[in-house]
């Protein structure tokens, strides 16, 4: 597709990382984005190479920190699509503070989580979504604490569109975050990308056999009440939208920052910017 830069990634062979991008990009152009409009804000980690493979502008986060980033970027230029993209450890360990007001805040952007369930770049750590079993060199009998649930972090925070989806499954991942990008609002989506590499129990094979597509039921995203039993349920994994509140509103919707710069008379210079700011709040 146009967002394909000529950078070869330098991700491991079978790495879930190339199909959750490919299915980025082909989302992107799918929803009428090019390049040209299009800002990729990417965190630390193996996922966070993302940025240097896809053709649009980018830019590396702190760790954990690419979703203020993502959201000052939207704010200074609300005609822009932002997408931001990180991994299980950068979103959800030091990232878990941004990640929850983030989605309180509702800005409109997407967020692609690349949920591998382990530290990829620093060579196979525990994560915070890692399971309680899971042993890895650090922790030899698991991290013996409870995974984060990301989807039900969310909904507790007020999100407005969750949604889950897997690499592999090419079509179905494609649609989910066309859903997110499409959403008005902050649409969050976690992706099964498995680290062929380190982690040897959530794999292709697991999350093929295990995953229930919410396309396949006759479940309803709009029902709140509804979400709250997945997101709880312990005994399965989901694909598809969780949730989705139909009225949502942006943050720039709710607070007028959707307005069209051109209407207005200013020249760029910074006090003019800033009697738009006052104007604003
Ligand atoms: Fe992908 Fe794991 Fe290799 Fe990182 S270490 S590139 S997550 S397979």
């Amino acid at each position: 597709t146009d967002f394909k830069s000529d950078k070869q990634p330098t991700w491991c062979p079978g790495c879930g990382d190339f199909g959750t991008m490919n299915g980025m990009m082909k989302a992107l152009a799918e929803t009428g984005n090019d390049p040209d409009n299009t800002f990729v804000v990417a965190g630390i980690g193996c996922s966070g190479k993302i940025g240097t493979y896809m053709h649009s502008y980018a830019i590396h986060g702190v760790h954990g920190r690419a979703l203020p980033v993502g959201a000052g970027v939207k704010m200074a230029n609300p005609d822009l699509e932002v997408m931001v993209a990180g991994g299980d450890g950068d979103g959800y360990s030091i990232g878990a503070g941004h990640f929850v007001h983030a989605v309180r805040r509702n800005v409109d952007m997407s967020y692609v989580v690349m949920d591998n369930r382990i530290y990829g770049l620093t060579k196979g750590q525990a994560s915070p979504t890692s399971r309680e079993d899971f042993e890895t060199s650090t922790t030899p009998e698991g991290p013996q604490q409870p995974p984060v649930n990301p989807l039900a972090l969310a909904l507790a925070s007020g999100a407005t569109f969750i949604a889950q989806s897997f690499s592999s499954d090419a079509l179905r991942h494609q649609e989910i975050v066309q859903k997110a990008i499409e959403h008005d609002g902050f649409g969050f989506v976690n992706v099964f990308s498995p680290c062929v590499t380190f982690n040897d129990v959530d794999t292709y094979d697991y999350f093929r056999d295990s995953l229930v597509d919410l396309q396949e039921t006759d479940y309803d995203p709009t029902d709140r009440e509804a979400a709250k039993e997945k997101v709880l349920d312990a005994d399965k994994e989901y694909m598809g939208v969780l949730y989705q509140d139909e009225e949502s509103q942006s943050y720039e919707q709710t607070h007028g920052l959707d307005s069209d710069m051109s209407d207005i008379d200013h020249d760029g210079a910074p006090e003019d910017a800033m009697d738009l700011v006052r104007e604003f709040y």
